[in-house]
């Protein structure tokens, strides 16, 4: 496709890079779960991996490679693939590339499933040292010969740490250790993870991509910048003639055929729709965050305010440095602790009490009694998480609408 700007080339990726039958706009959903051949030579080179189609799609469908052409054009990757979910995208590229002995290096600020998904590597002999990725010098500090990935996330939930990411990627780059980001928080849109020399995207389709809390799904994509012949656990059959290919072969394979938490094909539908729209919808939920963020730190009932965009962030210039004039919507806040967050939270009207992010409504939760509450005190004081800390996934609303709302929720409870 012709190199129009972002937000024009995700209008029209799916008509211009997948051209669906028949001159329609939208890839059709492929219900065929098998593929009929003439000749049986033509099944065998496709199982085979020597012409491209599908057998059975659970290893892939029309309706998913689509969307997965869409993916990996955005991240300009060498290759995607989709999974069932986020979560399903992140273990399945771990069990595929990891083996028993060998040590990863994790941020300790991540979302929490995957936390959880990082704390039983251990019971598969693999270890896992949980750093602070905001400073390099932790990171590098863990590495040993033992050490195959560097897994974070670009800004954290709920605290909003953003990792070091340009001094991490040049140690990864420099050790030949694969750096995984987590890309969720900042979508292609605002961030490109190709300029800090990142390796594997992960993104939650779920979240801001698709954008409106009606449809899971996960990606990987490899950004063409890792040399997997230095990777020691490619097994033989997936060292395909181009290199490139290595370890999305060996995903494709180990994490996706043989795990199985492959996409539905019409989830696939709903994802590319939501991308027509993200460009306009991550810029408009930053912009309302950035004025929201500011709001809440001039009133003194709200004690702490964490968003990247506010001057204060320990973080701040960094993210504006990495960052495209966005800093994201995720906020998270505390109240004065004479304030009873709970009856606070029970007045809003507009802005939801539910868990999830990404969407075009602006949702808060309490965190620590929620989705950190399995962790335990004493981990959330090492993740930064106060009790009353609530997270806010700042939407696509009038922000006027917002701060009025988050105004009068302090009615009757002073
Ligand atoms: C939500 C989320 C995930 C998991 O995605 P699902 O689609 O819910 O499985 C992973 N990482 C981050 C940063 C997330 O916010």
């Amino acid at each position: 496709m012709k190199k129009y700007s972002p937000q024009t080339r995700h209008i029209h990726a799916d008509r211009l890079i997948n051209k669906p039958e028949q001159g329609g706009v939208h890839q059709s959903t492929s219900n065929s779960v098998l593929f009929d051949f003439d000749q049986v030579e033509a099944l065998e080179s496709v199982f085979q991996g020597k012409t491209a189609g599908h057998v059975y799609s659970r290893s892939s469908s029309p309706s998913i490679v689509g969307l997965q052409n869409i993916l990996c054009d955005m991240e300009s990757g060498v290759a995607s693939t989709c999974f069932a979910t986020g979560m399903a995208a992140i273990s399945a590229v771990i069990f595929s590339l990891l083996k028993q002995g060998d040590h990863v290096v994790v941020s300790h600020f991540l979302f929490g499933n995957t936390r959880s998904f990082m704390d039983s590597l251990a019971d598969f002999g693999i270890t896992v040292s949980y750093v602070d990725t905001t400073d390099a010098k932790q990171v590098e500090a863990a590495i040993t010969d033992k050490t195959r990935l560097l897994f974070c996330e670009s800004v954290a939930n709920p605290g909003t740490q953003v990792s070091d990411l340009n001094a991490i990627g040049s140690i990864c780059a420099k050790q030949r250790i694969l750096f995984v980001l987590d890309n969720t928080m900042t979508p292609c849109v605002m961030f490109d993870s190709k300029a800090v020399n990142a390796n594997l995207i992960i993104t939650s389709l779920t979240k801001y991509i698709s954008g409106h809390g009606n449809v899971l799904g996960g990606v990987v994509t490899d950004l063409g910048t890792f040399d997997w012949q230095s990777f020691p656990n490619i097994k033989p059959q997936y060292q395909v003639p181009d290199t490139s290919l290595w370890g999305m072969t060996q995903i494709r394979k180990k994490g996706l055929r043989d795990i199985g938490a492959t996409l539905a094909p019409a989830s696939a539908h709903s994802i590319s729709v939501g991308i027509e729209t993200l460009s306009m919808r991550m810029k408009m939920a930053s912009e309302n965050a950035m004025k929201l963020a500011a709001f809440m730190s001039s009133d003194k009932r709200f004690t702490l305010v964490n968003y990247p965009g506010l001057p204060l962030h320990p973080q701040h210039d960094l993210a504006t440095s990495l960052f495209a004039n966005q800093y994201g919507a995720i906020l998270s806040f505390c109240l004065d602790e004479s304030i009873d967050f709970r009856r606070y939270l029970n007045n809003l009207h507009l802005v939801l009490r539910a868990t999830h992010l990404g969407d075009t409504r602006t949702l808060a939760l309490p965190v620590a009694s929620t989705i950190f509450h399995e962790n335990g005190p004493q981990r959330r004081a090492e993740m930064g998480i106060q009790d009353n800390l609530i997270r806010i996934s700042v939407g696509i609303e009038n922000v006027e609408d917002l701060i009025d709302d988050f105004i009068q929720a302090f009615e009757n409870i002073e």
